[in-house]
């Protein structure tokens, strides 16, 4: 391989992982040099890139590298002048990434057939037999959702499309997506569906690239009855990944083929979504997952598990479901913690091992749960003073110790750092910060009745 075909291949590689802006400011007018003892030499134009290129992007470069020729083991940047290094290699027409693009993909029509049959990861549905609609347990926050998910799969490409889910995560949309994906196999194993996250599809896109297979990668997914792309938040800044995306997408949407899309975010709170994929989205349904309540998580607990052939009594099931309450995944990690606690001590559950077994998550659990906003929020009532009085700079006497307190608690509850508190309070110095933390933590340790009062505070903290 030339050293212009090695650099190509990694600078598309590497256009697909970066934004457009960063990717044509650093990577423009850029070779390699000379690659002795597999040290790369890379050529840049100016002494800022070379700067740019070591520090900031040399893992990204070596990555990319690597993927063709493993043997790299370094490189380094050299100021050059692009005008004479074209000449001196005899390349009189520079060939610009985007043409090379071009051009594999037309000689990927060829290798179309065998790249299909390929046991490639490409070809496959990647669905996952256990996630189904049966199982999936309904509840206020998600019922639209469901609703949605199921009405796609019985109308598939005729109404809502795309469908795009969003919600936090942990909260189901993984499940949601790969049931109509298991849905629409089961009625009829002739329809041809794929899921991919988005992170996946951007690897093997760059791949395709790599092994002069796009277009038959394109084609592929052209031609296809129901695509389901997963947490397409990470085609956020990917300029080159996104206008492919939006290619594929525009072939299938035509063709009144379904496409299921899930984000973290709703697409208008996608950062860096090109605004023509932002309005396709738009243009279909769009559906949020919430938090489930206190009855519904209990109901999952209970399915999960009577899928694992558990016996769990109602009070333990309630107590489990009342401490985690953000995210399903760690819904069912709790359960599973309990059942691998009874199973090791060969005890049928029961409240006390479900205390035992689960102290450490719900510690962590209620930890993640209050913010900045709560401490305060505790603080002023407890000690009578207002909000204001507490944040602003202010030199009134009896609210100097629980403005104390709270830098104490933003500090030992939240890990906020001194800087960041001072700056919370209104603009103080950190070192004032860490002068009421060292003062606070003092006196707790002294003074018994005073360490009581922070339990106590702690206390009224986690149980909002
Ligand atoms: P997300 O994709 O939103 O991050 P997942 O779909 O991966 O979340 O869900 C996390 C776990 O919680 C999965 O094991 C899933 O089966 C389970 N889960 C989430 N919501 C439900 C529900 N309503 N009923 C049953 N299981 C659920
Ligand atoms: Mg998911």
């Amino acid at each position: 391989m030339t050293h212009e075909d090695l650099w190509q291949k990694s600078l598309t590689s590497i256009e697909l992982s970066i934004s457009k802006a960063n990717f044509s400011t650093w990577f423009k007018n850029t070779a390699i040099l000379s690659a002795d003892n597999n040290h790369i030499v890379i050529g840049v134009p100016n002494g800022f890139a070379k700067e740019w290129l070591e520090n900031k992007y040399q893992s990204y470069i070596l990555n990319a590298l690597r993927e063709i020729e493993p043997s790299v083991s370094g490189m380094s940047c050299s100021v050059y002048n692009p005008q004479s290094h074209v000449h001196s290699q005899q390349a009189e027409k520079e060939v610009s990434v985007e043409a090379k693009v071009v051009e594999s993909g037309q000689n990927a029509a060829a290798k179309g057939q065998a790249f299909a049959k390929d046991s490639t990861p490409q070809g496959k549905s990647n669905l996952n037999k256990r996630y189904t609609f049966d199982n999936f347990v309904v509840g206020e926050h998600n019922e639209l959702a469901k609703a949605a998910c199921v009405a796609v799969s019985e109308n598939l490409g005729k109404i809502y499309n795309p469908l795009f889910i969003y919600g936090h995560v942990g909260l189901g949309k993984t499940h949601l997506l790969q049931s109509i994906g298991n849905s629409i196999q089961s009625k009829d194993s002739s329809k041809r569906v794929i899921y991919i996250t988005s992170e996946r599809f951007t690897n093997e896109l760059i791949e395709s690239i790599k092994s002069n297979t796009a277009s038959a990668f394109k084609e592929m997914y052209a031609s296809i009855d129901l695509l389901i792309i997963d947490d397409i938040q990470f085609l956020s800044g990917k300029e080159k990944t996104q206008q492919e995306f939006f290619h594929i997408f525009n072939a299938l949407h035509q063709l009144d083929k379904q496409i299921v899309i899930s984000s973290d975010r709703s697409p208008k709170a996608i950062n860096t979504l090109e605004e023509r994929l932002r309005s396709r989205f738009e243009g279909g349904m769009i559906v949020d997952i919430g938090l489930p309540d206190l009855e519904t998580r209990i109901a999952i607990l209970r399915e999960k598990a009577e899928l694992k052939n558990f016996f769990i009594d109602d009070e333990t099931l309630r107590f489990i479901a009342e401490n985690i309450k953000n995210n399903v995944r760690e819904l069912e990690g709790a359960l599973n913690r309990v059942i691998a606690f009874c199973d090791l001590r060969k005890q049928e559950p029961t409240m006390e091992i479900a205390m035992s077994a689960l102290a450490e998550i719900i510690e962590s659990s209620k930890k993640k749960a209050i913010q900045g906003k709560d401490i305060i929020a505790v603080i002023s009532s407890f000690y009578e003073v207002k909000h204001e009085d507490l944040i602003v700079k202010g030199r009134k006497k009896e609210v100097v110790h629980p403005r104390q307190v709270a830098m104490y608690l933003l500090r030992k509850e939240l890990n906020m750092s001194y800087p960041g508190i001072g700056k919370y309070f209104g603009g103080r110095d950190h070192t004032t910060a860490l002068h009421a933390y060292e003062k606070i933590h003092k006196l707790a340790s002294e003074d018994s009745r005073f360490s009581e009062e922070i339990a106590f505070l702690k206390d009224k903290l986690y149980s909002v």
